[in-house]
Parts: C-alpha cells; structure tokens; sequence
C-alpha cells in the first residue's frame, strides 16, 4: 500500500482513527476497512482498481456516506470522491446535459443550473451533502418523485473502471450499435453485452423477470439489479422504443459493478415559480393514505404524510415549535401536498377543488392551505421530525431495518394495515410512520431496544416478516434507500426455487470472477 500510496497524487491512509471515521455510514453498521483513498483524479482510481484486482480486495466508492443500509461499509479499501473529485466538468444548456464528477453535491449542483434556468430533478432528503455519485449508486430520489422520478432516469451516460481496471462508457445504443458491442474485441466490456443478450434475449427469461420482480405499477422499485429496466430496449425487444442502456443497471448497482468517474445527467427546466401546500389533517394514517388516490390525478410535486409521533417529536422543540402553527387538533396524520403552477390562480383552483373532493368522500377534518415561507416551515418541521424522534426518552429508539419499502400505491392502506398487525400483535412493537405517499412508499422505524438480546432478536424477525410482506404484495423492499447489507440476503425471500437466479448471482461475471468491486 506504501508503494502504491507514493505513485499517487491524492493519499492511501491507514491510521486507525481515520479508519475508525469511515467504518459507518448512516445505518445500524459497524466495519474497519482496511484503508481509506482519497483519490485526486481518475488516474487514481484506475491505480487502486488494478491494486485491488492484484491483492483481491474490496474497493468501496464512497462520497457523502449517508446511505441508510450499509453500502459503504466493509472490510476493504474505502474510496472517498468527495475530497478530490467533486467539479462540474461541462454543460451543454442546449441540451440540457451536465456532466459532473462523483464528488458533486446535488445541491450545489442545482445551485450552478439555476444559473442557466434548468434543475437536477431527483432529490434527497440529505440533498446539501449527498453526492452524485451516491446518488447514481443508490438510484436516489425523492419526495418530489412524482414528477422527476429516480436518478435513473436522468443518467445519460457513465464513464468509469471496471473490476480489471479497464475504462469504459456506458450510454444509450441503437440496435446496430449494441450488436457491434458484442461483437467487440474480447474484453470485460465485450463480455458483458455478450452476457446481457444471452440472459435478457430468451422469452423464458424475460417473463420470470417480469413475474417476479415488484409490479410494473411501482415506481420506487431499488430492490437487486435492474433487470426489468435493462431488458426494455429495442436491442433485445424489437417493440421497445427504448436505446439499449448499461446506465440502467449502473443506477442502483451501489458500488458492486463499475467504479464511475464522471456523469453525464439530464437536466430539466425549473419547475413552475406558484406553489402552494395543502396540510390536510385526519384521524388516522389509513384515512390519510386513501386520500392519496384521490391527490394524485393532480399531478402534485410531492403527497408526504407525516404521522402523530413525529408530529408529537416536534412539540417540545423550541424553533420546531414555532413550526406547528398549522396544526389544529391532535391529527393522527397529515398530508403534505405540494401542487405548482405558473400562475397563483391556478394552483389555489386546484388546492380548493381537492378539498372539495376530500370532504365529499369523507376524508379528513381540517384543510389549510400553506403558501409563500409558510410552505418551507411545514418541510422544516417534517426533517427535525424524523431527526427528533431518535431523541425520544428511553432505550427503545427508531431503527432503521424496513424503513424503506414500497408497494402499489393503490395497495398502500391494506399493506400498512396487515404491518401494523405485525408490529403490534406480533412483535408488540410501535411504528413511525412518515411516507412520499403518492409513490406507494413507506419510511416506517418501528422502535426497538438493540440493547438486548431480546430487541438484536426481534429486530431480524421483524426484517423476515416485512420481506414476505412485501413479497406478498409484489412490492419493492427498497423504494430510494437501496439494499445495501441491510435487505441484500432479503431479495429471493418468497421467489419460488424455480424462478430466475439471484439478481446479484445473475450479474456476477459482469464483476468479474463473480467478485464485486465493492466488498
Ligand atoms: C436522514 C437521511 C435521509 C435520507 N433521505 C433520503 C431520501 O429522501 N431519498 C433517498 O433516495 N435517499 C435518502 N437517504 C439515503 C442517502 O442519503 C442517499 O442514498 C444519497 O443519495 C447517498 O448519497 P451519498 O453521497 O451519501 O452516497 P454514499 O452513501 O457515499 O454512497 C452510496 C452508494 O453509491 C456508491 N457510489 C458512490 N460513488 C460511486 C461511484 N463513483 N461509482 C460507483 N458507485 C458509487 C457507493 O459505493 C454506495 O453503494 C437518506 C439518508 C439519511 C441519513
């Protein structure tokens, strides 16, 4: 490593405290790697890549470290981009194309598109500090999903090192274009196009992808490779209008396949200037969760509920406490819906029309309607929620082990009823509830005490149950957050011994060796 260290223009360290930093991310995990990077350009990477290769260690890329299920945790080298390898290297305004450097945070980045009239869709709620490159790894996205959809599909191109060290572009190709790839000269790039038309060409194939991957109508589907993405393209289906696109399955591949150095991402236009959040207040999360359908036709930015023990976390907090002045009562959950415009007019029609709608079918108790700086206190109050709640008195705290499933939306109410059931009947656990409800998704922390044999115990039983769970309901154990350590072992949890091999052993030559740069 010394060796190595020295032809490098950025750093290979190995003192315990530094390690020490890097052995978390923001899950329940815990790990000492063998070293950290801070690589100071591409060169860099290539360097630690073919050490790596060499020595059959584990490479983790690595840049904000705030994912949630330990994908930046592990025993190898941990590759930290954000030090070094964080500009914008180009803009074309024309195109709406950007290309960025791992190290980018998202919002710095829209920070420098503003500039031009043009925004990053996808967001985070840890947006001031997670990075692009993250962001591609874990398929991001956030509340304002609906419109933008995940990092995915704003992933044009990506250039980077595979597991032999070799460099590569991943980007769209034309029927034509893809049959010259795997017909290319024989290389792990080859190989891999090679690999992606025998598996994704056979009929057979294809329909178990389509069988037993979460239903199509789910949008936040994070969970394994992304198979059923990849396979809709006109290379290997004629009657998708689709380019073939490697992106497809970089984008929530979380370090294991390919180690990218630049992105190139679709930019959209800023979105419409009027907005306006209607806070519908009801009883109970189910009553909150069936006025979702009734949100969506209106195409809103954001439908977030937020539950009673956030909403209660927020009470003794003195600048959170100034946030609740459009709480009235003690709601059991309220909606968040965020409708925009471009004129004032516009988005209070359509605010007033769906409070009309709601109490017509019976559905909640009190209706305001939030605008100008009004709107950012609401945002304001549901982060310190989530934050707060881990401060709640006592040793049972939120954890995080099925904080990020995803379901139907439609199949959102009967889902939360039968976890309920198992939380509370079973487990005799409490859950918090907070949800981009109008995607089907549920943050949910049930509180557990990992102080005792008896709550590290409950903590797996509760992660099987919810995995079959979610299998029931054709659901997606991971909507943003991605699988990481934490729901890995979970994926083939219900699929019948018949069906397609794991999505991560499917994938395994791709790596090379069946290895992943990641460990
Ligand atoms: C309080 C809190 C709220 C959150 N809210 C959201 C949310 O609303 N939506 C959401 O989607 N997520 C959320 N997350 C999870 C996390 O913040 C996001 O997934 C974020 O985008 C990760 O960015 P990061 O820079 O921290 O990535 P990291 O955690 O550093 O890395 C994420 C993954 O990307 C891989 N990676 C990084 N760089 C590269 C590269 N150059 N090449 C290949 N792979 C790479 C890593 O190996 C890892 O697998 C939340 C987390 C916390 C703690």
């Amino acid at each position: 490593m010394e060796r190595l260290s020295a032809t490098m223009d950025g750093s290979l360290e190995s003192g315990s405290l530094l390690r020490k930093l890097y052995a978390t991310d923001a899950s329940e995990y815990q790990e000492m790697p063998l070293a950290v990077a801070f690589p100071r350009h591409e060169q860099d990477v290539q360097k630690l890549i073919q050490l790596a290769a060499r020595h059959r260690v584990g490479l983790i890329p690595r840049t904000a470290g705030t994912s949630l299920a330990g994908q930046v945790v592990g025993s190898g080298i941990v590759v930290d981009l954000g030090r070094h390898m964080n500009r914008i290297t180009s803009l074309d305004p024309t195109l709406h194309r950007v290309r960025v450097q791992p190290g980018v945070i998202r919002n710095e980045l829209n920070r420098f598109l503003q500039h031009h009239g043009l925004l990053f869709g996808p967001e985070t709620s840890t947006a001031n500090r997670a990075m692009i490159g993250g962001m591609v790894g874990n398929n991001s996205c956030g509340s304002n999903s609906i419109i933008y959809g995940s990092t995915r599909e704003h992933l044009i191109s990506a250039r980077g090192f595979l597991s032999d060290g070799s460099e590569v572009t991943f980007g769209p190709l034309s029927p034509a274009e893809f049959a010259s790839k795997c017909a290319g000269p024989d290389s792990l790039e080859t190989r891999i196009y090679q690999h992606c038309r025998r598996l994704l060409s056979p009929e057979r194939n294809r329909s178990l992808i389509r069988t037993h991957y979460p239903k199509a109508t789910i949008p936040r589907r994070n969970t394994g490779y992304a198979l059923d993405m990849l396979m809709d393209s006109s290379a290997l289906d004629p009657a998708s209008g689709k380019p073939f696109n490697f992106c497809q399955l970089v984008a929530g591949s979380e370090g294991t396949l390919f180690f990218g150095v630049e992105f190139e991402l679709n930019c959209c236009p800023l979105p419409p200037s009027e907005s306006a959040l209607l806070c519908a207040h009801f009883v109970s999360v189910d009553e909150a969760l069936r006025a979702t359908q009734l949100a969506l036709p209106l195409k809103p930015f954001a439908v977030e509920l937020i539950d009673r023990h956030i909403l209660n976390a927020t009470k003794r907090n003195l600048e959170q406490s100034q946030n609740r002045f459009f709480i009235e009562g003690d709601p059991g959950a309220i909606l968040a819906i965020d409708i925009r415009r471009d004129r004032e007019v516009l988005v209070l029609d359509a605010l007033s029309g769906l409070v009309e709608t709601l109490k017509a079918a019976g559905l909640g108790y009190h209706f305001p309607i939030l605008t100008g700086p009004d709107q950012e206190c609401v945002w304001a109050l549901r982060r310190a929620g989530q934050g707060l709640m881990s401060n709640i008195p006592g040793d049972a705290k939120p954890r995080e082990v099925v904080e990020d499933t995803a379901v139907d939306v439609r199949d959102l109410p009967s889902y939360i009823a039968e976890f309920d059931s198992i939380m509370v009947e079973k487990h005799k656990i409490e859950c918090v509830y907070y949800a981009h409800a109008g995607t089907g998704e549920l943050h949910t922390r049930p509180l557990f005490n990992l102080k005792t044999a008896a709550g590290v115990k409950m903590f797996r039983s509760v992660a099987e149950d919810i995995a079959k769970l979610v299998r029931k309901f054709n659901g997606s154990l991971s909507g943003e957050h991605g699988d990481g350590r934490l729901r890995g072992e979970f994926i083939l949890v219900g699929q019948p011994s018949t069906s397609f091999p794991s999505r991560y052993e499917c994938m395994a030559p791709i790596s090379g060796d069946g290895k992943r740069i990641s460990s």
